[in-house]
C-alpha cells in the first residue's frame, strides 16, 4: 500500500482579518475542500498563523489522523515554516504539506470576487492533488564545496570575486576574452557621476590577479559542469595563447610583431547588434586590440 492509499489530507484556510475574506469567498472555499479526494477536514481561521490558528491544526491532526496538510493562506517565504513546525510539534513528517497562497497571488491582486474564489478554489485544488504525492523527506547534513566558479570577469564578475575571496572562499573567475575587465574596461567615464572608469576598475583587476584566493583563468571557457549543489565538478577550456603568463611582463612587443594584427581604421561600438557610435582612430593610437573595435 503506497502513502498516497492511506493519506487523509486537512485543509485549513485562512481569512487573514479582510486581507483575504474581502476578495475571496471563504466560506464556500471552506465547503468546496471538503468534497475533495482524500480531504478528511476542511476548516477556515480568521488568523491561522495565530496561537489559537497553530492549536487548531495541532489538536486536528490528532483527533482525525491526519497525515497531510494543506494550507491556503499567505506566502511560504512568510509562513511555510511556521505550519511545518506545527506538523513537527504534533509528530507528523513536515514536508508532507504544502501552501497555498492566496493573499500575495489571489486577493491582493484579483479585482473581481467571483474571479478570486475560482482561483483560489483551483490553487487549493492543485495543492491537495500535489501534497498526496508528497514524500516524507528526511533532514541530513552532508559536506558541501564551498569553492566558488564565476563564469565572467566585467566588473560583476570582479566585484563577486573580491567580495567572496575577502570572505576567505576559493574562486574559480573564468573569462573567455584575454583581458578582464568586460565593457568597463573600454570606457573613459561612467554614467551616471562620469566617474573614471579606469579608476574604479584598474585597482580592482589588479586586485583580481594577486589575491591569493582567486584562481583567475583569462582566456578560457566552462565546457561543462557536472555534480550537483555542493559538490560540481566544471570542466574548463583554456585557450591556446602562445605566451607565458608567467613570463610575460605585458610591454605589447608582440602585438606590435604580429602578422595576424588587423589595424581598425574607425571604432565602432555595439550595444548587441546596434551600433551607437563610430569615432575614426589613428592606427599609432590603438596599441591594443580593443574588444569593441570591428574593421570597417
Ligand atoms: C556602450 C556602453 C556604454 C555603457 N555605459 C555605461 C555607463 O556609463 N554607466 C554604467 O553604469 N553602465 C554603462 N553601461 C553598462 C555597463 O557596461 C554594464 O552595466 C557593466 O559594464 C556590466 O558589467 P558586467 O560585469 O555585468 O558585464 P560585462 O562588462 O559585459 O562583462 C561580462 C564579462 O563576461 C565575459 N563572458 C561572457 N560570456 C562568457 C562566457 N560564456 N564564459 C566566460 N566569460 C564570459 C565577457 O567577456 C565579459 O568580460 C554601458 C554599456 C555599454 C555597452
Ligand atoms: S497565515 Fe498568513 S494569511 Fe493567515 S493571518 Fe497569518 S499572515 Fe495572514
Ligand atoms: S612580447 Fe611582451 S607582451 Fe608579448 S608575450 Fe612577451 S612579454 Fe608578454
Amino acid at each position: 500500500m503506497s502513502a498516497n492509499d492511506t493519506c487523509r489530507i486537512g485543509v485549513y484556510i485562512c481569512h487573514c482579518g479582510l486581507n483575504i475574506a474581502s476578495k475571496v469567498d471563504v466560506p464556500a472555499l471552506e465547503k468546496y475542500a471538503a468534497t475533495l479526494p482524500k480531504v478528511v477536514v476542511a476548516k477556515t481561521y480568521k488568523f491561522m498563523c495565530s496561537d489559537p490558528g497553530q492549536q487548531l491544526i495541532k489538536e486536528d491532526l490528532a483527533k482525525h489522523g491526519i497525515t497531510h496538510l494543506v494550507v491556503a493562506s499567505c506566502s511560504p517565504l512568510m509562513h511555510e515554516p511556521t505550519f511545518r513546525g506545527v506538523l513537527q510539534d504534533a509528530g507528523v513528517n513536515p514536508y508532507l504539506y504544502q501552501m497555498v497562497n492566496i493573499r500575495e497571488q489571489v486577493s491582493w491582486v484579483t479585482k473581481d470576487l467571483d474571479r478570486a474564489t475560482q482561483k483560489a478554489r483551483l490553487l487549493i485544488t492543485a495543492a491537495v492533488r500535489r501534497v498526496a504525492l508528497h514524500d516524507a523527506l528526511q533532514r541530513a547534513s552532508v559536506p558541501v564545496n564551498p569553492n566558488v566558479l564565476i563564469v565572467g570577469a566585467g566588473i560583476a564578475g570582479i566585484a563577486a570575486a573580491l567580495t567572496l575571496a575577502d570572505a576567505g572562499k576559493q574562486v574559480y573567475l573564468v573569462e573567455r576574452d584575454p583581458s578582464i575587465g568586460g565593457h568597463m574596461a573600454q570606457f573613459d567615464k561612467t554614467f551616471p557621476t562620469l566617474d573614471c572608469a579606469a579608476c574604479i576598475l584598474t585597482p580592482k583587476m589588479t586586485q583580481v590577479g594577486k589575491h591569493k584566493n582567486i584562481h583567475l583563468m583569462a582566456y578560457s571557457e566552462v565546457e561543462a559542469v557536472s555534480g550537483f549543489i555542493g559538490n560540481f565538478t566544471v570542466k574548463v577550456r583554456r585557450k591556446a595563447s602562445y605566451v607565458d603568463t608567467d613570463k610575460c611582463t605585458g610591454c605589447g612587443t608582440c602585438w606590435e610583431a604580429c602578422p595576424g594584427r588587423r589595424i581598425p581604421t574607425t571604432r565602432v561600438i555595439r550595444i548587441g547588434k546596434q551600433v551607437i557610435g563610430r569615432t575614426r582612430v589613428a592606427a599609432a593610437a590603438q596599441p591594443n586590440p580593443p574588444a569593441l573595435v570591428t574593421q570597417s
